[in-house]
């Protein structure tokens, strides 16, 4: 050191500086801290100023900050003090979708549009628009679409967010037990994490999204803590300004969130829960609803995800009305929507074969015009290579690659590509039911892999 300040007094020389620089370069490397860490941190830095906290929470970051500097990439803590930070610069503290005023014609056609009749489902959500475009801050109920799977309650929420004009997050809660999967673990915990709800605006990354909690009755309480008084807090406007997830340790304002809850059964709902929430039920669809659905939404919305149309395939309106009897046994339209999905496959793979073979043919009559071009003198050859060219592919080429026939689905295609079903049940002396399935091997595969059967036996 004392040969350092000696030197510093003059101007340094060129070669010594490279060389203590050399020096410092290689002390560096063998402390474990390159460069590379501290750009990292530099740029990290930069990240939580941009992310705009509060004062208390920047205050909370620059100690975890100072303490993350002290620390050597390799220390135990410094990974988890990292991904803490980068949480905390990530979330939306400030970026809001932007609000405009609520559109109530827009959203009725985008309503009607999207769903077939649920008159008066679609009528309170009008209203609710309604109240919110008078009173943006209003804190009404929250609204809890009750039903079976596939009625659209997913799908009704989403048309809400849409007609706010806010991103929509769809959080699942069925199967969660553990309340620190709304709270989050503490940090003192190995592989700890933050709650499904702050996960999820740091997913969307505004802070106030439409946020669907979906199949809140699936929750329950056990030793672990109780689910639905960590809900509430999240639903209760009193208390959801300052929001303590356990692992953010710092509050988050969920009071810009616009919270909507999907449930299976109201039954099995806890009474708190219930009480802060608007129930509007959706029992489910009639056969004709169901065929409605199927021909104003299902089938369009199908053949386009499956990058064909109408020339491709005909589903005609008693093949729907025969899947629906034969095929599907639920109040939604959820197994409808995936057997109409497996009929676009069948016809995907036609279309695309075919597609294939007239390439083909069309590739094999070019080389067979060259090939008899070439057999002919070299002055005649180009001339009558055109000029055969042309005729053939006007005369062949093109009646190959002629609109094919749409595959016409019918009931004997029904039963190639869903398979026939029949099930006789016989009862064996320890009272136990074996199913024998009648039925295609594509069907036996299908029926194999959504239910599980006792014993399964192709005849
Ligand atoms: P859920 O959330 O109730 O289980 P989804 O919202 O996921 O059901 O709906 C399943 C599918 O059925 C979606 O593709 C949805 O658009 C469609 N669907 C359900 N009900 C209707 C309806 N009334 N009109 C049009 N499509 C519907």
């Amino acid at each position: 050191m004392a040969g350092v300040s000696a030197k510093s007094d003059g101007p340094m020389s060129k070669t010594r500086q490279e060389l203590l620089q050399q020096q410092i370069r290689a002390i560096k490397n063998e402390l474990g801290e390159n460069d590379d860490d501290e750009d990292d941190v530099v740029s990290l830095e930069k990240k939580m100023q941009e992310a705009a906290m509060p004062p208390n929470v920047w205050k909370h970051a620059q100690r975890e900050l100072r303490r993350l500097r002290k620390m050597q990439p390799q220390q135990p803590g410094y990974g988890t003090s990292r991904t803490y930070l980068e949480l905390l610069a990530e979330l939306p503290w400030k970026i809001a979708s932007e609000e405009h005023e609520v559109d109530l014609a827009a959203a009725k056609v985008r309503l009607d549009s999207e769903h077939y009749g649920l008159s008066k489902v679609k009528k309170r959500i009008i209203e609710y628009l309604a109240v919110r475009k008078l009173k943006p801050d209003a804190r009404g109920p929250v609204l809890c679409f009750v039903g079976p799977p596939g009625v659209g309650k997913t799908s009704l929420a989403s048309s809400i967010a849409g007609a706010l004009g806010r991103r929509f997050i769809r959080i699942s809660l069925g199967g969660v037990k553990d309340e620190a999967d709304i709270r989050g673990h503490r940090r003192t915990y190995i592989g700890s994490m933050p709650g499904r709800l702050i996960d999820g605006i740091k997913r969307v990354g505004v802070n106030n999204p439409v946020m669907l909690l979906d199949e809140i009755d699936k929750t329950g309480t056990d030793v672990r803590g109780d689910l639905a008084s960590a809900l509430l807090e999240v639903l209760d406007p009193e208390q959801n300004k300052t929001f303590n997830d356990h692992y953010l340790n710092v509050p988050f304002d969920v009071s810009k969130v616009v919270f909507l809850a999907t449930a299976n059964r109201m039954q099995s709902m806890p009474a708190p829960l219930l009480d802060r929430m608007e129930i509007i039920e959706l029992p489910g669809y009639t056969c004709e609803e169901k065929l409605r659905i199927a021909v104003l939404h299902l089938i369009p919305r199908v053949l386009e995800q499956h990058g064909i149309t109408n020339e491709h395939i005909s589903i005609p309106e008693a093949t729907v009305e025969l899947i629906i009897q034969r095929y599907t046994r639920e109040a939604g339209v959820r197994n409808l929507g995936r057997h109409l999905a497996a009929l676009a496959r069948a016809a995907a793979v036609k279309v695309a074969e075919k597609e294939q073979s007239v390439r083909l043919s069309r590739e094999m009559q070019t080389e067979m015009i060259y090939h008899g071009a070439q057999g002919l003198g070299a002055a005649a050859a180009e001339a009558d290579m055109e000029e055969e060219a042309m005729g053939i592919r006007e005369k062949e080429i093109i009646p190959l690659a002629t609109k094919p026939d749409p595959l016409l689905v019918d009931e004997v295609v029904l039963d190639t590509v869903l398979g026939c079903l029949q099930i006789t049940v016989h009862g064996n002396e320890q009272g136990i039911c074996n199913f024998f399935v009648l039925c295609s091997h594509q069907n036996l595969m299908a029926e194999k892999q959504q239910r599980e059967l006792p014993r399964l036996a192709l005849l």
